[in-house]
């Protein structure tokens, strides 16, 4: 053991020490209407030390996010949870490939003998980026084609079309590498703005939360050059980019199941450890106390639960995912090295923002994001539960979390929040004095009793017809 290590082991005694002090303070102030419950000060505890000023704000794939999950392995130990990483023990140290865009997108394409550069900004501007590098031949699809297969890798020009963007998506879905629309139909301005370029894993897969491949608009004068082109003609994009190699890290525990007979089926659930760090000018704290500091206390008390009573006849996956907001890199190694096999997951639960009551739904109750799309909510309800359909329509909450992620795989997969679209989300603000401490305590209590019912049932939940994503 060297030295560092003891001072950090130290460090890490003396937060927890702090944590729980200040836990027995705060619930101090709630005294006056009885003991605060074991759960309250366990929250509390896990909320003052993961959204406090220790932790600077998870920063993704930042020491700050591996100190979190240290944090949560600690937890995990103490409650008898199995260590479940991809590569032993609790914490997974995956490796990251991160962007900086470091000038505008060229587009270019020879005709005749002649090379044409275009640059973002000026001919055209790119509107979404997958990748530093993409070339493909050109395709040429106008409106009224009826839908064909696009050969993998292909370059669509989509001359025009009754909503050119969610085209754009479903060419995409069938393997189009880049999408070119034309403002005209499109709209939208040519932006000398530089795009991002998403982070990956070293395997070159990109997080799940930003797998939207490249769309770009052209100007009028280049959509009339793109459409008088050849199919096949050779489209080349090239953004210049530095990457910066680092980790990101997830924390996964498991429970055995104690039936041997569905010890198989595996209940998943999870949150997000990450936010967003210290702002680059070296100022302001983003804590997130509620994204997800929330969520992960959330399950960490799930994963106390669960431990101290019987055993759960299914197995339970307790997983803390590192770098959601960078593009839900933690969720997408998860999928890709799952401590149980993803077609014997019966359900996902991702707890995400639940710090706070949303104004728009009945006080004491939570959302579930695709409450319609599977029978799971409206199960957990009968036993239970709290929770109603995401009132937020055109938000896609469904679509923006680490449990798309996974549902994508067809498992079922799907969020429970409370965020109810409050001001500091992603802001400093986002900190414990923002906390309803009252209503989280409420709001995880009572997840208890349908989660432990769950993790002891045969119920396997379904998809509604046509809401498979
Ligand atoms: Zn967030």
């Amino acid at each position: 053991m060297n030295l560092a290590r003891t001072r950090r082991k130290i460090y890490f005694r003396f937060l927890v020490l702090l944590a729980v002090l200040s836990a027995i303070a705060a619930a101090g102030s709630d005294a006056a209407l009885g003991h605060p419950s074991a759960l309250a000060l366990s929250v509390r505890a896990h909320m003052n030390v993961l959204a406090g000023p220790g932790m600077r704000g998870r920063g993704s794939a930042t020491p700050d996010e591996h100190a979190a999950a240290v944090y949560i392995t600690g937890q995990l130990k103490n409650y008898g949870i199995e260590p479940a990483a991809s590569g032993g023990g609790y914490v997974e140290q995956i490796p990251v490939e991160r962007y900086t865009v470091t000038g505008p997108p060229v587009l270019s394409f020879q005709v005749a003998q002649r090379q044409n550069r275009w640059t973002h900004g000026n001919e055209f501007s790119v509107w979404r980026l997958g990748a530093a590098h993409l070339s493909g031949p050109l395709l040429k699809i106008d409106a009224t084609a009826t839908a064909g297969k696009v050969a993998p890798g292909s370059v669509v020009y989509l001359d025009s079309a009754a909503n050119p963007w969610s085209k754009a998506d479903e060419l995409i879905a069938e393997g189009a590498s880049l999408v070119m629309l034309n403002r005209a139909s499109a709209g939208g301005q040519i932006s000398k703005d530089l795009p991002r370029i998403p982070n990956r894993l070293p395997d070159k897969s990109i997080g799940g939360l930003d797998a939207s491949g490249t769309k770009l608009i052209l100007a009028d004068e280049s959509s009339q050059i793109i459409s008088s082109l050849a199919d096949g003609t050779i489209i080349t994009l090239d953004t210049p980019a530095r990457v910066a190699k680092g980790f990101t890290w997830n924390a996964v525990g498991k429970l055995t199941g104690s039936d041997p007979a569905m010890r198989e089926d595996a209940l998943v659930l999870s949150a997000h450890l990450d936010h967003l760090g210290v702002a680059r000018n070296g100022g302001a704290i983003y804590y997130g106390a509620d994204d997800d500091a929330s969520g992960v206390s959330a399950v960490l008390e799930m994963a106390r639960s669960l431990s101290s009573g019987p055993r759960p006849k299914r197995t339970v996956v307790f997983a803390f995912f590192g770098s959601e907001e960078i593009g839900g890199l933690g969720s997408t190694w998860f999928e890709e090295h799952p401590p149980v096999r993803l077609d014997h997951v019966v359900a996902d639960l991702e707890f995400e923002m639940l710090g706070r009551p949303d104004p728009k739904i009945p006080s004491g109750t939570l959302w579930l994001s695709g409450y319609e799309r599977t029978n799971l909510g409206a199960t957990l309800d009968e036993h239970g539960g709290h929770l109603v359909p995401d009132p937020h329509v055109g938000e896609n909450f469904f679509q923006r979390s680490d449990n798309y992620v996974l549902a994508k795989k067809g498992v079922i997969a799907q969020t429970i929040s409370s965020f109810g679209l409050h001001k500091d989300y992603h802001r400093p603000t986002d900190d414990l004095a923002h906390i309803d401490f009252t209503h989280l305590d409420e709001a995880i209590g009572s997840l208890i009793a349908p989660i432990t019912w769950l993790a002891n049932s045969d119920f396997k939940p379904t998809w509604n017809s046509g809401e498979r994503p």
